[in-house]
């Protein structure tokens, strides 16, 4: 590799894991795409980009093939399948119900007290259709913005099928949010709609999330938003105002389950979704109807191995893009069964999502390091009470994943049969992107080798590849068709900052290093590496190290001065529940434990021990608040 490596435009990188797992025969046998296939597809998509993406887009249907796979004359505006037509629901819904798929479950939901409900393909598919016959006739046509204040619930994913369905534009706002931030959201996003849901069950409360959207749309002038449609769940009082709200399940009974799909370009908006951002303001990041399914449906497929029996569960909100891509579009698109659970992971009590596995029958398991490091400081009591046995693949996004918590996961709840995939994106990638298959020989902690299709990279501060081995930041370096097509109200953030910061190169905001193997270990946000002495650390290796210690569940690492060594690290630490040490016992011993892992380099210079750690609301740490 080439690059004059400043010492100090690098990271370091000081730990160093052994452990190697290979795939077990069985999956080599039966994986849909083996190593010789992934060979090959790397190798097109090397010589070739527009042909793989190309091969991918052929699996779905469209009303009007593409001119061109990829227009890249005006970079970094780059456009995928340039002139088709075609409308993400009509591959998400209508191909299946002329299929076998008719009859197949496409959604399992569960509420937090017990209840269920399921629907088939064509239910869903009618249900879809009636809302959208719900929307028009509140005056929403092609290109309104619809708000979706929802939390986990089958009517989340019909409105959201339903806005696409006939080209309105949808916008989740997590429903852990409050009416201050909805306001904002409302304000910023001007929608004809907001639809949202009397009250919902979390944690053995009911949320009343219809009073938090009066509060936020006092003095909205109907300028700004016309109607908002509450759909009955917890059936608790709220006030409608006559002239601005409506039942769900009044707007729908009397409209036909039938409506066209919208004729859609491919780079027409499909929905705008705000980044989850641990530090700094979140951004409004849209996405297209054409290429985010093409990326979507293409690694839904490969990274998780799809089978016709598969029962999917991704254990993320829809108000994130885990949600949006992999418990709404991908599974919908490959004509999947997806499961949704409404309320909190510890309700009633820790077993919970073990439980819902068991009793759904759940096949692979899409998850956060969060949530493992969460259910892990219970050990392994809960899991144990449950049969896991359906279960053939394990995932994670949203965090580095630390060896550990990666371990963990692999042997109690997978039973050491399963891999454990770590897959590496962002709400502007909107498809996974840096990802092992399930045929791929697995390193705990990394998430691998990029995707087919796509072209990553580690470079120093001037952009130069940095060699093996030394950190820097991630980068892409070729289009892939979930880009994003925009931020919300800034035109020139994309050439300014993604693709500018690098000239040529799409900047991701992380910092990684590559290992001998090609494999990339992800070390954090490039605004959180520590500069200790003049050596750059990445918080993910420190917060890493203090994991491997066995009392230890969660930390979090953030840099703070010093007058000698620039700066030292100060952790904060949640522990497990089975620990009886002292704090100061423990102090010492952790100190100890990050010299023996990492050497004297990093020094902590003091640890906090805390019952919880910061979270944003989608259960990434939240270092801002420790800084
Ligand atoms: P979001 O705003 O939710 O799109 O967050 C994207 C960010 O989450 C990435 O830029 C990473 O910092 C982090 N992230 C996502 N997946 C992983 C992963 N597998 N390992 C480490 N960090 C990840």
């Amino acid at each position: 590799m080439e690059g004059s490596v400043d010492h100090n435009e690098t990271l370091d990188s000081l730990l160093h894991e052994e452990r190697v797992f290979r795939p077990l025969p069985q999956m080599m046998i039966e994986a849909g795409v083996n190593p010789q296939d992934l060979r090959a597809a790397r190798e097109l998509a090397d010589t070739d980009l527009s042909a793989y993406w190309e091969e991918a887009a052929e699996e779905l249907d469209w009303f009007t093939k593409w001119e061109k796979v990829l227009d890249d004359s005006e970079p970094p505006d780059y456009r995928w399948f340039t002139g088709a037509r075609c409308n993400i629901v009509y591959n998400a819904l209508d191909r299946h119900i002329e299929t076998v798929n008719k009859n197949r479950l496409a959604l399992i939901w569960e509420g937090e007290p017990g209840d269920s409900r399921q629907f088939t393909y064509y239910e869903l598919y009618r249900a879809v259709n009636r809302f959208a016959n719900g929307l028009k006739s509140l005056g929403v046509s092609k290109g309104d913005r619809v708000v979706l204040y929802m939390p986990q619930l089958p009517e989340t994913v019909i409105s959201m099928l339903a806005c696409a369905r006939i080209g309105a534009v949808h916008s989740l706002v997590f429903s852990g949010f409050s009416a201050r931030l909805l306001r904002e959201r409302v304000r910023e996003i001007h929608p004809k709609v907001v639809v949202t849901v009397d009250g919902f069950y979390r944690n053995g409360q009911v949320i009343r999330l219809k009073e938090e959207v009066d509060r936020a749309l006092i003095d909205t002038p109907a300028e700004i938003l016309e109607s908002v449609v509450v759909v009955h769940r917890a059936n608790v009082d709220v006030d409608m105002d006559s002239a601005r709200d409506y039942w769900y399940e009044d707007l729908v009974r009397h409209e036909r389950p039938h409506a066209p799909a919208e004729i859609m370009a491919a780079d027409d908006p499909l929905f705008i979704l705000h980044t989850s951002s641990t530090s700094g303001k979140s951004k409004g990041v849209i996405h297209s109807h054409g290429g985010y399914m093409v990326g979507v449906h293409r690694t839904f497929k490969w990274v998780f191995d799809l089978k016709p029996t598969d029962i999917f569960w991704c254990a993320a909100d829809p108000g994130w893009i885990t949600g949006h891509s992999y418990l709404v579009y991908g599974p919908l698109l490959a004509g999947t069964t997806t499961v949704m659970y409404e309320g909190h992971s510890l309700y009633p009590q820790a077993d919970r999502m073990w439980n819902i596995i068991s009793k759904y029958g759940v096949t692979i398991f899409y998850t956060s390091p969060t949530q493992v490091r969460t259910l892990m400081r219970f050990g392994h009591r809960y899991p144990e009470q449950h049969d896991l046995s359906t279960l053939r693949i394990l995932g994670a996004v949203g965090e580095p994943f630390n060896p550990e918590a990666w371990i963990w996961l692999h042997k109690n709840i997978g039973k050491g049969q399963c891999p454990v995939l770590d897959t590496w994106w962002q709400t502007e990638t909107g498809m996974i992107m840096i990802s092992p298959m399930p045929v791929s020989v697995l390193k705990p902690g990394s998430v691998t080798r990029p995707l087919p299709g796509i072209d990553a990279d580690i470079v120093d501060i001037e952009g130069k590849s940095v060699p093996e081995g030394k950190g820097g930041f991630l980068v892409i370096k070729k289009p892939w068709p979930a880009m994003f097509i925009g931020v919300l109200g800034d035109e020139h953030v994309i050439r300014d900052h993604y693709w500018g910061r690098f000239p040529g190169m799409f900047y991701a905001g992380d910092v990684a290093r590559k290992d001998e193997d090609g494999y990339f270990w992800i070390q954090g946000r490039a605004d959180d590496v520590l500069n200790i002495s003049g050596h750059r650390i990445g918080t993910a290796e420190v917060e890493s190290a203090l994991t491997s210690h066995p009392h230890v569940a969660e930390a979090v690492v953030v840099g703070v001065a010093d007058k000698i060594k620039g700066q030292v690290a100060k952790a904060f630490v949640t522990l497990n529940y089975d620990v009886v040490e002292t704090d100061d016992e423990l102090h010492s011993e952790l100190k100890s434990h990050i010299h023996r892992e990492l050497g004297p380099i990093v020094i902590i210079r003091s640890i906090e021990f805390l019952d919880e750690l910061p979270k944003t609301s989608s259960g990434k740490i939240k270092r801002s608040a420790l800084k």
